[in-house]
């Protein structure tokens, strides 16, 4: 019998989240059951209760950015035992065999991996991500979370952190490399950590000043606002990699003035709009416009190592289930310093 499980609910496109029930499939032999202790709030998940990115698959239980504790294991588990410390993150599932899961890029999936929710995994089931108290992951998908991480600074890691890793790794980002990061929000701020901890010069490009100490004690050696139009004449060529953190339109132009010869303004942001350039931005410095989705498994579990090794977790805020669609309001207006994590214990109707 499938397990009952308390989670948090949309019941239909932009409704508010109400506490419900979901089922978690019994353990097959290759799962683990984890309990969930945390959970943050993406952008992404306001975007897909939204259906900012077109449809979506309703009733909808967000979240994947998830720390918790194994439960349980299937027969014939070989990477977990009960009590370990445990993390699911973006996706959880893959096919196992085309060309960019045998490399080890399963983010990348060509016949499509399987988000934690908003998704039908390959059986046809929907899947229901972390706003909940339990979930059912087959072990090749969970992560571990080192002991240095407390489990809810940790949450966020599964996302954010490694969405901006991942680039900041796949464009050789390390000492002597100029970094923008535009816009610090849960992102955002993850990327300045990890940059300033990669060894590179960090620059914050921010719409206003507010959060510049916030930038500078998270790493930053600069931080500018965009709404000021000195930023763009006075950092005119000065970035290798420019790494765009913005939920929302952005003038590309002006960054891709800002980027170095064969500098690249890297996506990771995923507005709703098409965004719109002249061509000659580019081939005025060889530079290239690019995106990165996630990262990798093994490199979420490398990404994981190497924040327990510097120190570094998500700045959160903790609330309860009740404050879950105030807190979607407070994402979009940038009021957030700088991820929700929602405390699974208060999922439970009382
Ligand atoms: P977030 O916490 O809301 O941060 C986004 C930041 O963008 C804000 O803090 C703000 O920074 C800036 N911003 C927001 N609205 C803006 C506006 N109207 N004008 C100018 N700047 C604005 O969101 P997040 O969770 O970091 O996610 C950011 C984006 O990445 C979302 O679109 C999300 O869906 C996407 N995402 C992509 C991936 C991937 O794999 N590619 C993974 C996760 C998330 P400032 O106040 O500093 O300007
Ligand atoms: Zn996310
Ligand atoms: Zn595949």
């Amino acid at each position: 019998m499938p397990a009952v499980v308390p989670a948090l609910i949309a019941e239909a496109p932009g409704a508010a989240l109400t506490r419900g029930t979901i089922e978690r499939r019994d353990l097959g032999p290759h799962d683990v059951l984890v309990d969930i202790a945390f959970s943050g709030i993406c952008h992404s998940d306001i975007h897909q209760v939204r259906v900012e990115w077109g449809s979506g698959i309703f009733p909808m239980v967000p979240g994947h950015e998830i720390a918790g504790v194994v439960a349980a294991v299937g027969a014939e588990v070989t990477r977990f035992a009960v009590g370990d410390r445990a993390g699911v993150g973006v996706y959880v599932d893959s096919c196992r065999e085309c060309e960019n899961c045998r490399a080890g890029n399963s983010q990348y999936c060509l016949k499509g991996n399987v988000s934690t929710y908003n998704a039908l995994d390959y059986s046809g089931e929907p899947t229901y991500g972390g706003y909940s108290t339990q979930i059912v992951v087959d072990e090749n998908y969970v992560l571990r979370i080192p002991q240095a991480l407390p489990l809810d600074v940790a949450a966020p890691l599964l996302c954010a952190g490694i969405t901006t890793y991942s680039p900041l790794k796949h464009w050789n980002v390390g000492p002597g490399t100029r970094v923008a990061i535009v816009g610090m929000g849960g992102l955002g701020h993850l990327a300045v950590k990890l940059a300033h901890a990669l060894g590179a010069e960090v620059t914050v490009l921010s719409h206003s000043l507010a959060k510049k100490d916030d930038g500078l004690r998270f790493g930053a050696d600069h931080y500018y606002a965009t709404s000021d139009p000195d930023t763009f004449r006075t950092l005119a060529n000065s970035f290798d990699l420019i790494l765009n953190t913005v939920s929302a339109d952005v003038d590309l132009q002006a960054l891709l003035g800002l980027l170095t010869l064969d500098g690249a303004l890297v996506f990771v942001g995923l507005p709703e709009n098409e965004q719109r350039f002249n061509v000659f931005w580019l081939t005025a410095g060889r530079r290239s416009i690019a995106g990165s989705n996630i990262g990798s498994i093994g490199e979420t579990q490398e990404m994981l190592d190497f924040c327990a090794e510097h120190g570094i977790g998500a700045e959160v805020e903790t609330i309860g289930a009740d404050e879950v669609d105030a807190a979607y309001d407070r994402v979009v207006a940038s009021a957030v310093r700088y991820r929700f994590v929602i405390d699974a214990s208060t999922i439970p109707a009382r």
